[in-house]
């Protein structure tokens, strides 16, 4: 009884003409689909896209904040400015923040706990390197990513929370993760979060595969039982492509 959830992560690409190019195509394609959409734009075109998202399906996310309200942080965005705009979901952790902008577990866990306490959806993302898959680690560190981003969130909040699992290997390379590899660490993600609270917290989470999800594998990744959706990079910025990943097909 998860709802399925696709997002998408523009990262850094669509200026303010390709966000409303993209939607005017996009929304009209997606509106009878029952799971939740998500679309995360670069900051400078969350306004658009909230205009244009309004009485949609489709709901809004950026991707990434800092976890204090204001201050001295030049460049920063603070979760009251995306509860502003209004944003509902926010990416934490990618793992291109965490490779080029030297985000750890510990600011990971200060972010998730700030977007809690906003009333924003956290889409928290771990995975492994290829250098660790191979090693045979992948359980133990992606496991360990999950519980340090955990770190004093109480069971009542911790269902707000939306996992991204998406091994590194397989993000812009278009290596997928075999649907089965995915299940197999999502299902060890949903088993580590019941140690941590409860089965009934596990049951109810989401968690989403990311990494070279096309139209052409969705199917196969929703198809797996603890798969609740994608986390959409390359794809996502093709309204048609998007869309039939949306639908399953
Ligand atoms: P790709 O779908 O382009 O592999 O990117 C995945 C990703 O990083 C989504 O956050």
């Amino acid at each position: 009884s998860r709802k399925p959830l696709i997002a998408g992560n523009w990262k850094m690409n669509n200026t303010r003409k390709d966000t409303i190019d993209f939607l005017d195509n996009f929304l009209p394609k997606v509106r009878n689909i029952a799971s939740d959409i998500v679309i995360c734009p670069p900051f400078t075109n969350l306004f658009t896209a909230a205009e244009k998202l309004a009485n949609t399906n489709v709901k809004l996310g950026a991707q990434n904040m800092h976890w204090e309200d204001n201050g001295a942080f030049t460049g920063e965005i603070s979760p009251l400015m995306l509860k502003e705009v209004p944003c509902e979901y926010v990416i934490i952790g990618h793992s291109e923040r965490r490779q080029y902008f030297a985000e750890t577990d510990e600011t990971v866990n200060k972010k998730i706990k700030s977007a809690l306490k906003h009333g924003l959806l956290p889409i928290v993302c771990v995975g492994e390197t290829l250098s660790q898959r191979e090693e045979g680690i992948t359980m133990a560190w992606v496991t360990s990513q999950v519980e340090k981003a955990l770190k004093d969130i109480p069971s009542s909040e911790v269902g707000k929370i939306v996992f991204a699992y998406e091994p590194i290997w397989a993000i812009g390379t278009g290596k997928t993760a075999s649907s089965k590899d995915a299940e197999e660490v999502i299902k060890a993600i949903r088993e580590k979060i019941g140690e941590l609270y409860s089965k009934n917290v596990a049951e109810n989470i989401r968690i989403l595969y990311g990494g070279s999800v096309k139209p052409d594998n969705i199917k196969e990744l929703m198809n797996e039982a603890d798969i609740d959706g994608a986390l959409v990079g390359g794809a996502s910025l093709d309204p048609e492509s998007f869309y039939r990943i949306c639908a399953f097909n």
